[in-house]
């Protein structure tokens, strides 16, 4: 099986493979973990359940939510940094909405009152009068979790770009790379933003948005936030080296910021105005990241069809963002429909070539 791309999307892939006895992986990537270039590298690694008014969607990112624990007992030297996250990004009225809309899809999601917030973030300035805790949430290091992942699938990586797939009629039969042809008549795209330009060599439009995401890293400090936070206009959590991750807006685009450099020390000064801490929080060093967003906003996972609508064999694509959430059941679950031809109901929504309008996600 050749698995193009060495994000957290193709790792789950690997890991699943070999899990299911698949013995002879190769793993073709421009770029590794860690890379800067990589999605992967650039996450801020919030794992959730959360996607308003589309049920199908969060059925599928709680279904994440319940297994990377299992997951992460699997795989020695993986665990999450920190469990539970509030969550304050809408007027209240919403906030209470959402969380109601939620739980009556059983997510271990409930309101914070300002005394609850008060004792869980102690050092946090300005409480907000309610929040939502997310009992279950997680957060994961992205490159981590790759790297193990990987490691405990025993497969081939080599750093290399893939130039095309080649296809006989409708039948993959390997791909193409910088310096060789490898043969495979299974290829599992997990290339996120590069998925267009690699499905354009067998005459598939397929269109994928992006934008830009910021995140500064600070020196590592104290113990101060035990869980991650999302306000208006900012997210933070620490990490277990004592580094707080930062953010703006949630999914905000940096693509247009006009001094980087600024935007990151602004991000760190507003941090430290919110939270209770005397020394100096010093900027480490940020991160640009670019999002892979399909353009419906959901997974896309599952075989595809060429331009006349005739199935192509050995080919199965897999890119969304929320990857670091979606990951480990995209993985799980593509592997089991490569292998056994069977699609599960959880991914049953998210085929690559179908965009779903929002008033249909909200129906289905
Ligand atoms: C700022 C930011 C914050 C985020 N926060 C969160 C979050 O809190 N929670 C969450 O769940 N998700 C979050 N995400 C999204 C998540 O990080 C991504 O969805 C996920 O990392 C995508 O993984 P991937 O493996 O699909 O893509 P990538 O990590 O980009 O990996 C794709 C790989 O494919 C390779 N590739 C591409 N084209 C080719 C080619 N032609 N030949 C060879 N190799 C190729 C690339 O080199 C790359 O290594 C965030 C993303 C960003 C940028």
């Amino acid at each position: 099986m050749i698995i193009v791309g060495a994000g957290i999307v193709g790792a789950s892939f690997a890991y699943h493979a070999y899990q299911n006895g698949v013995d002879k992986i190769t793993v073709l990537s421009s770029h590794l973990p860690g890379d800067t270039k990589q999605a992967t590298s650039n996450t801020w690694g919030w794992v959730n359940g959360y996607a308003s008014n589309d049920k199908s969607y969060a059925t599928f990112r709680l279904a994440n939510l319940n297994y990377w624990p299992k997951l992460i007992n699997h795989i020695s030297n993986l665990n999450y940094t920190s469990k539970g996250a509030f969550i304050w990004d809408q007027g209240e009225k919403e906030l209470q909405q959402t969380i109601k809309q939620h739980q009556s899809w059983r997510q271990s999601v409930k309101i914070s009152t300002k005394s609850e917030l008060k004792k869980h973030l102690p050092n946090l300035i300005n409480i907000p009068p309610m929040a939502c805790f997310g009992a279950d949430d997680l957060a994961i290091d992205g490159v981590r979790a790759t790297k193990e992942l990987f490691k405990a699938s025993g497969s081939k990586i080599i750093e290399t770009n893939v130039k095309e797939i080649v296809c006989e009629s409708n039948n993959v039969i390997g791909v193409k790379t910088d310096d060789e042809i490898i043969n495979d008549d299974e290829v599992i795209i997990a290339a996120g933003l590069g998925a267009p330009k690699l499905l354009s060599t067998i005459n598939i439009p397929y269109e994928m948005n992006s934008s830009l995401g910021l995140l500064v890293y600070t020196k590592p400090l104290p113990p101060l936030l035990k869980y991650p936070i999302t306000g208006f206009d900012f997210h933070a959590r620490q990490d277990d080296k004592g580094r707080l991750i930062i953010g703006g807006k949630f999914d905000d685009d940096s693509s247009k910021e006009e001094n980087i450099n600024d935007t990151a020390e602004k991000l760190i000064q507003d941090m430290s105005s919110r939270l209770n801490y005397n020394g100096d929080m010093i900027l480490d060093h940020f991160t640009l990241g670019k999002r892979p967003l399909p353009v419906d906003g959901r997974p896309k996972i599952g075989r595809l069809v060429n331009q006349k609508g005739e199935k192509l064999n050995g080919i199965y694509l897999a890119v969304m963002h929320s990857g670091i959430t979606n990951a480990p059941l995209a993985g799980k679950l593509g592997i089991d429909e490569v292998l056994t031809g069977k699609r599960n109901n959880l991914i049953r929504d998210f085929s690559p070539q179908k965009i779903v309008t929002q008033e249909e996600s909200q129906n289905v």
